[in-house]
């Protein structure tokens, strides 16, 4: 047969599940390989995460030049340079790729360029055009990660997107139709529309944000209003018709058939994981009917030497959930009696006001049987907050009764995605109420909500009543 190469561990895709994974495995001793068949980095560093936070951060610069009457400022004449901000973009991507790229390398992590498909339990082959490679390993870490759900009705091409084409789109869009009011439909719909973007968004469900606490989602709808986006809930979208440079969309809302047409219809209805053409059924490995692979607490699969993390396997598909998960792999590999613990995994939506939760929310919290206490501070009542010219929200935290230990916490407002990692560490060490409210927080500070949160649900916060 052929000739087979001896690897100790093997992991497949270099996204922020795979490449992590691999970094720590070396890191603990172990001779690495990492197979890739597109860019180092993954979704997340060339396609999701960063690309899109680095647009979204762009369109808020251009609304704060844009609208800063309030605090004294009238300005005339913006002038957008799409190009310069995708290449300001695209550098932004380059720069932490190749960073991995040189991690990987300081690490002597062997990488391969190519597609890996299990030929046995133990064996894969690498293709790379019409070369192909055989490897045997001992520990295989299976990151392939996921990509954009196509719908058998709105096939991607043309004037029809997922979020990888509208992230690298030519132009701003005159119009955009999204259908998807998930996080990645909310975060792209409001940057095109900071734009200048006439956006309508079309939900299948009840609201927008499902995943998160309708307490938190109102203040994002509110806002999406407020800017002009409509925002179309129970809504079914049914055909969309391409023509000229334009395409119409019909959807159902209530009784009522509507249509609307945009320059572009975006798709954003979920991912799908990459487990289809990796052989699995070869190596043995299970999946299951949504065609998620699944793991024990350990990252392992059903197969002896195999683990899957990320996107492949169930839970939230965030890149620090992917990178968490490529940790423990590479511990227990390394011989560490490592166990997941997903009690405090953050969420994030970088929408405008952001969003962010982690652990319980109340009713989480009571369905598991807590008896609850809880504390909110509005961003209205916050110094720092009202010098933002920024005062939208709240910080509500979630403690059980009896000794305040913190069980979640859920941010509405300015950089909810930050002030969040403060009450993931109180969840992940088990801290209390009196442990937020007696840490001293610097004045003025967004963070100071924190503590009065915390004070608040203990009955003494200093700036509510
Ligand atoms: P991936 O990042 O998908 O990487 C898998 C890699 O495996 C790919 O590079 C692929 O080429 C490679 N591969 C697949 N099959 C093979 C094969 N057979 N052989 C070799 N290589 C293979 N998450 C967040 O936490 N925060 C965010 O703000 C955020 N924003 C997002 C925005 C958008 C628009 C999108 C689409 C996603 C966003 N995500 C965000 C989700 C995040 O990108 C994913 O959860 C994360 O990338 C998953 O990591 P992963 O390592 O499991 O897989």
């Amino acid at each position: 047969g052929e000739f087979s190469q001896d690897v100790d561990v093997m992991v497949i895709g270099a996204g922020p599940g795979g490449y992590v994974a691999a970094i720590h495995a070396a890191m603990l001793g172990k001779q690495v390989t990492l197979i890739e068949k597109g860019e180092l980095g993954g979704v997340c560093l060339n396609r999701g995460c960063i690309p899109s936070k680095a647009l979204i951060a762009a369109a808020h610069r251009h609304e704060m030049i844009k609208h800063s009457e309030d605090i004294g400022f009238s300005v005339q004449g913006v002038h957008i340079n799409w190009d310069k901000i995708q290449t300001w973009k695209q550098s932004v991507v380059d720069k932490l790729t190749s960073g991995v790229g040189s991690l990987l390398k300081s690490r002597k992590v062997q990488i391969l360029e190519g597609e890996a498909l299990f030929v046995s339990p133990n064996e894969i082959r690498v293709f790379k055009g019409y070369e192909v490679q055989r490897y045997r390993f001992n520990h295989c870490i299976i990151a392939t990660g996921s990509r954009p759900v196509e719908l058998k009705a709105f096939p991607f091409g043309g004037r029809i997107l997922s979020s990888t084409e509208a992230l690298s789109l030519q132009e701003i869009p005159k119009s955009l139709v999204i259908i998807g009011g998930g996080y990645i439909g909310v975060e792209l719909g409001q940057m095109f529309a900071k734009f200048g973007a006439k956006v309508t968004v079309l939900e299948g469900a009840e609201r927008i944000l499902l995943g998160f606490d309708a307490e938190m989602t109102r203040w994002v709808e509110r806002r999406l209003k407020k800017s002009g986006i409509d925002v179309y809930t129970n809504a079914k979208a049914k055909e969309a018709i391409q023509q000229d440079d334009q395409v119409t969309v019909t959807f159902e809302t209530g009784n009522e058939t509507k249509q609307v047409t945009a320059d572009y219809l975006l798709v954003t209805a979920g991912r799908v994981p990459n487990t289809e053409n990796l052989g699995l059924d070869v190596a043995g490995v299970k999946v299951n009917d949504r065609g998620l692979i699944e793991v024990d607490n350990q990252c392992k699969t059903n197969v002896p030497g195999i683990y899957a993390i990320g996107d492949i396997v169930p839970g939230p598909a965030l890149a620090h959930k992917a990178s968490y998960e490529g940790k423990i792999a590479a511990e227990v590999i390394a011989g560490h009696p490592s166990i997941v613990d997903y009690k405090a995994i953050p969420a994030v939506v970088f929408s405008d006001p952001g969003m962010a939760s982690v652990g319980l929310d109340e009713n989480l919290a009571k369905e598991k049987g807590y008896e609850v206490i809880s504390g909110k501070f509005p961003y209205a009542a916050n110094g720092r907050a009202l010098s933002l010219h920024d005062s939208e929200g709240f910080v509500k935290i979630v403690a059980e009764k009896e000794r305040g230990i913190v069980l979640g916490a859920q941010i509405v407002g300015p950089e909810a995605s930050n002030l969040i990692a403060e009450l993931g560490l109180a969840v992940e060490m088990g801290a209390t109420l009196e442990d937020l409210a007696l840490t001293i927080h610097a004045h003025p500070t967004l963070g100071e909500m924190v503590m009065e949160a915390a004070e608040a649900a203990l009955g003494r916060a200093t700036h509510i009543v």
